[in-house]
């Protein structure tokens, strides 16, 4: 169980998201500020170097190499009071994230967009995955799952 907050992460140090780009390359997030309640503040991301065929590596209007641009954006989130058993391991949902947040499984910064799960449509929090995590998740369920 996962339960970082925003201030738990390095600051000014690039490192590891949980996100990739559609050519299978990490994009890597730094945080830049974290506000007094240490739950919010402003992040930057980036794929150092897109694959070769990556539609993502040119711009769309001049054509150049844009790998290694930086984007900005704010994150932050607050966990609820309580916990949530999905399939038997025990998570603390989400509650009022803004742009970006983390995944509750690995714990690194989500920059594209999470897999959500809504506990109560919402009204008991979320529960937020990269893609990563929750083919995993998905695969133990499946495993589970016995065939008829
Ligand atoms: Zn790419
Ligand atoms: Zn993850």
């Amino acid at each position: 169980m996962v339960t970082k907050r925003l201030k738990d992460f390095p600051l000014n140090e690039w490192m590891d998201s949980a996100s990739f780009c559609d050519c299978d390359r990490r994009f890597k997030v730094r945080v830049n500020f974290v506000d007094e309640s240490g739950n919010f503040g402003d992040i930057e991301y980036k794929v150092e170097e897109h694959a070769p065929d990556c539609p993502m590596r040119y711009d769309e209007e001049t054509g150049e190499d844009i790998s290694g641009q930086i984007e900005q954006d704010i994150a932050g989130w607050e966990y609820a009071m309580w916990t949530v058993k999905l399939l038997d391991r025990e998570f603390t949902p989400i509650v009022s994230r803004v742009n970006h947040g983390p995944c509750l499984e690995c714990g690194l910064l989500i920059v594209d967009v999470p897999l959500i799960l809504f506990l109560e449509k919402g009204k008991r929090g979320e529960l937020d995955f990269c893609h990563t995590c929750f083919e995993k998740l998905l695969a133990w369920k499946a495993s589970y799952i016995t065939p008829f």
